[in-house]
């Protein structure tokens, strides 16, 4: 059993507070007639004693279905019992202390269909970061689980993967995330040490054009920009193809090409294409269900990804400086080296941490990216349980009853 984690597409996120608010106002119910029959009777009521006051539930107006109540009522039995508390935090849907939402949901309402998560009759887009298709193709079957949203107002599924029958996990495709360095010299240096020459589209044909304009053949200088254009086209069509194929998380320096062109390299940065690299990339990547981001690049030549210092080559005098050594004894690829800070940057936004000091040392990527599954697993246990307890000690307690 593994539980994994995957950030849900923004346009379910109104669907999905308003699931969270009645699963709140089930919760809530279930906290109250909890601590009133053990008011009333010395005794606590289970999961299952809990559901059978649920069954009118529809009927009250609560349109989320009755799977997901009763997921909701053992949880709370279940954290009831934890805790040892006689009553639990109350969840709220709204004001400064509101509870992050949360809908989880037994394994028979779940199924995964075409990359989408179908639940309650309704699907669910989503980045399919971890290779849940291999999983699943490889016969794993979905357990119970939750939606839950972050402070940022994100919402991810976390589910459990019953891989019992499985030998070991499968063999994704490739599941390294990778760092894009978007250049000159090379259109992108990847984190992993490859690196994909730049074309000199438009200096090539450059000649033939002055040519034409020169002699005002205007329907032949039309032709050659076109040519300049689709030739870049093609090149970027089959990068972006190749890249979003083999990974499964791809973020990539946010270098801005705009400010770059008015500079002397600018028809090198027009050769590049860098903004049209990145749209097809991150459409590409939506299509695939493969998480893309653009990361903010700054210091990333400059910085040690090994441990961090701010050692590299800076200002213009260093642009001719392929290679440098840290201080740390480390030998870096300057562009290598750069698509390994982004590919760190990406990695902290993705969990949610905000790097803060230069980078984490990369040692920790392909452990990082070894226990990403684990990590998540983790993740989403203290997710629920954080949620669960969200203002644990703030619901007022009922009158005259010991807290256990
Ligand atoms: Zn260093």
């Amino acid at each position: 059993m593994r539980v994994l984690r995957f950030r849900i597409k923004d346009k379910h996120r109104d669907w999905l507070s308003a699931a969270a608010r009645e699963v709140n106002f089930v919760w809530n119910y279930c906290n109250d007639l909890s601590s009133k029959v053990f008011e009333r009777e010395r005794r606590f009521m289970s999961g299952y004693d809990l559901q059978a006051y649920l069954n009118g539930a529809s009927k009250a107006g609560l349109s989320i279905g009755s799977p997901v109540f009763q997921q909701v009522a053992e949880e709370y039995a279940t954290r009831r019992r934890q805790h040892k508390k006689v009553r639990l935090a109350w969840r709220k849907s709204g004001g400064a202390r509101r509870s992050l939402g949360w809908v989880p949901f037994k394994a028979r309402a779940v199924e995964y269909r075409g990359g989408q998560i179908r639940f309650n009759g309704q699907c669910f887009g989503m980045w399919d970061s971890f290779g849940l298709v291999d999983y699943v193709a490889a016969g794993a079957r979905l357990r119970s689980g939750s939606f839950s949203e972050d402070a940022r107002g994100r919402w991810y599924l976390n589910v459990a993967i019953e891989v019992r029958d499985m030998c070991g996990p499968p063999r994704p495709r490739v599941l390294d995330p990778v760092g894009i360095d978007l250049g000159l010299k090379e259109l992108a240096v990847l984190s992993d040490g490859r690196k994909v020459a730049a074309e000199r589209f438009y200096r090539d044909l450059e000649p033939a054009l002055a040519a034409a304009q020169r002699a005002g053949k205007k329907a032949r200088s039309r032709a050659i920009h076109a040519k300049i254009s689709n030739r870049r086209k093609d090149h970027l069509h089959k990068l972006s193809t190749k890249l979003v194929a083999n990974h499964r998380r791809i973020f990539v320096g946010n270098v801005n090409a705009a400010a770059l062109a008015k500079t002397s390299m600018a028809k090198s940065v027009l050769d590049a294409g860098w903004s049209t690299f990145r749209t097809m990339l991150q459409y590409k990547c939506d299509d695939a269900g493969v998480w893309f981001e653009e990361v903010n690049e700054a210091y990333s030549t400059v910085t040690c990804s090994a441990c961090g210092a701010r050692s590299g080559p800076s200002g213009l005098g260093a642009l001719g400086v392929r290679q440098w050594s840290c201080a740390c004894g480390v030998v870096h690829d300057r562009d290598v080296n750069a698509a390994q800070n982004i590919l760190l940057a990406g990695l902290a936004s993705m969990s949610g941490s905000v790097a803060t000091k230069g980078y984490t040392a990369p040692g920790r990527v392909d452990r990082k990216v070894a226990s990403a599954a684990r990590v998540s697993n983790k993740d989403s246990g203290n997710a629920l349980q954080c949620t669960a307890m969200a203002g644990a000690g703030h619901g007022p307690l009922a009158e005259g009853i010991p807290v256990l």
